[in-house]
């Protein structure tokens, strides 16, 4: 497969030939279903209207509409077959070239929306790495891991309401927070902003009340990976989350990258995960490669414009993969919905480099980063901008996410 000759994209783009993400895009201010090459957006109801996607059962209704829920909803006979008809006329004859080309727009003439209507949303906590240097930090550094910790793909419920698109600004949250030494709460902006570089999968089929979605049937139901960052206020966190979990420290905003790459297009990327020690019990076990070698990265882009980039991990070390996240989430008889987005958790290598948090990086605040412009931080200031970033690439094949981006606003 080979890009067409007349489509120039640029060298180490994320969005190849092999990629052919999905998102929504504003079409002269109106919400369109579209795909992207290199740094040109590909509207796909123009596609449809000029007769370029003859897909069987392909409604092109679902392509005029404000997310992808109900693209996804058609099953990946229809959205596998859209992918790889556009696939095909890439990287075929000179008219059909021509023909797509018409359908191009500049990526910076695109504004882009949130990819799917988010149903629910569930982060996960499925990184020992993170898991075990919050133990260190907070809890026991001898007993870091709690003792269910190696049995359940941890996670809570998350807010959906808050989930936002690259580049849209963050206010920094008001909260109670206790301060160090004191016996009662204050309230006020918090004061220990935090990012969590986490990826995100968009569910792509629904099962019923009361069913269950078996680990080895689980990776028909991924459709897609975002990136995606979980912003966090370390402060109110803290005070508030014994015992019920994560609440206001949280659900303030996450951002998530506007392209969902398909599970097709990151079949090549698969590899094995971490062993898995003590065995886990009957319904999450699973053999073969689930886990999938994907760079990442978290800049930090100063108000004076200094960038550094503050950590380098890859989403392989997950000590939980996706399947076994979704076959424990719905083991109870929950029911998944098209749309709905699970987060894997904070995802941190081995090495203190490829740490996903500054709450990590820093180690509380104790190692703070110096930046190019002469500044440090512990953790994040009004006026900064995190922008996480992340491909995969093996064997002269690429496939990215482009971007998740968002800025620091003052406390209102
Ligand atoms: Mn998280």
């Amino acid at each position: 497969m080979q890009l067409h000759q007349d489509i120039a994209i640029p060298a180490n783009s994320d969005f190849t030939i092999y990629n052919i993400p999905f998102g929504v895009g504003q079409i002269d201010g109106v919400p369109h279903v579209c795909s992207r090459i290199g740094d040109f957006v590909v509207d796909l109801v123009a596609c449809h209207a000029h007769g370029l996607l003859p897909v069987e059962g392909l409604d092109a209704g679902t392509l005029q509409s404000a997310s992808l829920n109900r693209f996804i909803d058609q099953g990946k006979s229809v959205t596998n077959a859209v992918r790889l008809t556009l696939q095909s006329l890439l990287s075929s004859g000179a008219s059909e070239v021509d023909k797509i080309k018409r359908c191009f727009h500049p990526v910076e003439e695109v504004p882009m929306l949130l990819p799917v209507h988010v149903g629910d949303y569930t982060d996960f906590y499925s990184s020992k790495e993170h898991a075990t240097n919050l133990g260190k930090m907070f809890r026991d550094p001898a007993n870091a891991l709690l003792p269910n910790w190696l049995h359940i793909p941890v996670g809570y419920h998350g807010r959906a309401s808050s989930i936002v698109v690259s580049g849209t600004p963050v206010r920094r949250p008001k909260g109670q927070m206790l301060p160090a030494g004191a016996d009662t709460p204050v309230f006020g902006p918090s004061r220990l902003l935090d990012i969590e570089l986490e990826m995100a999968f968009v569910v792509g089929k629904s099962n019923p009340l009361g069913s269950r979605i078996e680990v080895q049937d689980a990776a028909s139901y991924l459709f897609g990976m975002a990136l995606f960052n979980d912003w966090s206020a370390r402060d109110i966190q803290k005070w508030e989350y014994i015992p019920l979990g994560p609440f206001l420290g949280k659900n303030f905003a996450s951002t998530m990258s506007p392209w969902i790459v398909t599970m097709e297009a990151l079949e090549p990327f698969r590899v094995q995960g971490p062993k898995q020690e003590p065995e886990v019990l009957d319904y999450l076990k699973i053999q073969g490669a689930h886990n999938y070698d994907i760079q990442l990265f978290a800049d930090l882009i100063t108000p004076s414009g200094a960038k550094k980039t503050i950590t380098h991990t890859n989403f392989k070390y997950m000590y939980w993969n996706m399947s076994q996240q979704l076959a424990h989430h719905t083991v109870n008889g929950c029911n998944m919905q098209v749309g709905d987005l699970c987060a894997s958790g904070t995802i941190s290598g081995p090495e203190p480099g490829s740490y996903g948090s500054l709450l990590e990086i820093t180690w509380r605040g104790e190692h703070p980063i110096s930046i190019p412009d002469g500044t440090e931080r512990k953790f994040l200031l009004d006026g900064d901008t995190i922008t996480l970033r992340g491909y995969a690439e093996r064997d002269g094949i690429r496939v990215g996410f482009g971007e998740a981006s968002g800025k620091i606003l003052p406390a209102g």
